[in-house]
């Protein structure tokens, strides 16, 4: 998944019909402006995927011209926060209220089709912890969006707010925004409101998937001499080939390239779905104690095999101290085969972190019952939360964690052994050692593959050619809790992270 920074996210806005605060934008090498807004104006950094960047510096208050030509120079040379694409300069507001407005894409579940979640609340703009109390979540069909009668309905239910008619107006386009280019997260934060009533976007933000972006729409989303392999960072690379290797499913992972403030608490985050992004960034996202060292979306049903190299990817990163992970709360993936990759990597990687972990969706207690039986095996201490706490719940535990040093219990070694047989699964193979399972009854791990495609014929292992390994870590699982370790699987993870 990829980023769109704030005025390229404009221009779909715009395409749409949903009002904007007045901007202008300058790019590296251009002249600046000899006409500008009324003093004073707003400089906002433009780059991909930056979140808080008002916290960091990125967004600039500037009262007269000199100020904004020295502001100017410095966001448009490369800094801590790596290179900026351009800056935005948009004028000065009177704002009576600010709000959130966000679309993110639900791939739904067996029971239900894939559609789109509106998020909106009456606590906008930045240091809005106390948000989820206020928060409106409403699912809509990509084929039949709500109009804005419907979306008005909806806004009915929250107490204070004046502008039902048009903020529902306002929420229609954007929807249709989402849609219309088919993107994964669509976030307009704050959503202003002016005195005389008017509602525009003053900041926003999108994600999409590359392979959903149409030929016409090609400029916006990758313009011309942006954004190469060489911005990025050695583990971001990593993850791009993982991506390259197994393209199902969202693997999205970017480092924060600022500096941590003095203190504060360096968080390693896997977060699933927009939604777990969005609930994350809500809660921490004035806080100046906690320090996010990464982005991250793993979604869109990918397997327990690729959550485990991403998540291998995000524990080797330098300085981390504590793992968060969040789901939106109604994820696609299987949360008993994501539960099973965050325990492999926990056991298997050089770096394992105390963490979080917030399961929710399809067997959400069945993920948290396996850590219940193998938290106590693992090097660092674990906590898992149910779909039901709001991550501000977890923020209070995370200092605890943190400060919790590596348990001193034995780190896990894989029995020794010599497997009979290997089935290659690009990324991974699975081995299979007869010696450990001598009974005649079927094993565990062949019981618990779900399509069948362990079989277990005449007290000896055999694949199902029909059936098809769905990379879901389940035979593994089993052989580990309830078997004799007869089945282990190996998966390629790329030298750096190893
Ligand atoms: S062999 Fe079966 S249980 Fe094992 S990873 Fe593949 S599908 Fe899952």
């Amino acid at each position: 998944m990829s980023a769109l920074p704030e005025y390229r996210t404009r221009i779909l806005l715009e395409r749409e019909n949903v009002p904007l605060v007045k901007g202008i934008l300058i790019k590296i090498g251009e002249d600046h402006p000899s006409t500008l807004p009324r003093m004073p104006v707003y400089l906002k950094a433009q780059i991909p995927g930056a979140t808080s960047r008002k916290k960091h510096g990125l967004v600039r208050k500037v009262d007269t011209r000199e100020e904004l030509e020295e502001n100017l120079n410095i966001l448009l040379s490369k800094g801590d926060w790596g290179q900026a694409e351009a800056v935005l300069i948009t004028e000065g507001l009177d704002l009576k209220a600010e709000y959130y407005a966000g679309c993110m894409l639900d791939f739904g579940s067996r029971e239900e089709l894939p559609g789109g979640v509106l998020l909106f609340s009456k606590e906008g703009g930045s240091g809005v912890e106390g948000r989820s109390g206020t928060l409106l979540k409403m699912r809509f069909s990509l084929l039949h969006p709500p109009g804005s009668d419907d979306i008005e309905k909806e806004l009915q239910e929250l107490e204070g707010l004046k502008e039902h008619k048009a903020v529902s107006e306002f929420l229609k386009s954007m929807i249709s925004t989402f849609i219309g280019y088919k993107l994964i997260v669509l976030e307009i934060n704050p959503l202003g409101v002016l005195c005389d009533g008017t509602v525009v976007a003053v900041d926003c933000r999108a994600e999409f998937e590359n392979s959903a972006v149409r030929k016409a729409d090609m400029d916006v989303f990758f313009p011309p001499g942006i954004r190469s392999s060489k911005d990025l960072t050695e583990l971001e690379q990593v993850v791009e080939l993982i991506n390259r290797d197994d393209p199902s499913g969202t693997g999205f992972f970017r480092q924060n390239r600022e500096t941590p403030p003095e203190g504060a608490l360096r968080v390693a985050t896997n977060l699933c779905g927009g939604g777990g992004k969005m609930l994350w960034e809500m809660t921490t996202g004035s806080r100046t104690d906690i320090f996010t060292l990464n982005e991250s979306d793993t979604s869109g049903g990918l397997s327990a095999f690729k959550s485990y190299r991403i998540l291998m990817v995000i524990l080797a990163q330098k300085n981390a101290q504590v793992l968060l992970l969040t789901g939106s709360g109604m994820a696609f993936q299987n949360q008993h085969h994501l539960a099973a990759a965050v325990w492999k990597a926990l056991r298997e990687s050089p770096t394992p972190l105390p963490s979080l972990l917030r399961f929710g969706g399809t067997d959400e207690d069945k993920a948290r019952e396996l850590f219940e039986r193998v938290g106590g095996t693992l090097p660092v201490p674990v906590k898992t939360y149910p779909a039901v706490i709001f991550p501000n719940a977890m923020v209070d535990d995370i200092m605890d964690m943190a400060r919790e040093t590596a348990k001193t219990c034995k780190r896990y070694t894989p029995p020794e052994g010599e497997p009979v047989i290997t089935v290659e699964i690009p990324p991974g193979k699975i081995y299979f050692y007869p010696e450990r399972w001598q009974k005649d009854e079927i094993p565990p791990s062949v019981e618990a593959c779900p399509t069948g495609f362990l079989k277990w014929d005449e007290s000896a292992l055999s694949m199902d050619p029909e059936a098809r390994c769905i990379g879901c870590l389940m035979c593994e699982t089993a052989a580990l809790l309830d078997g004799n370790s007869e089945i282990l699987i190996d998966l390629e993870i790329p030298e750096v992270v190893d």
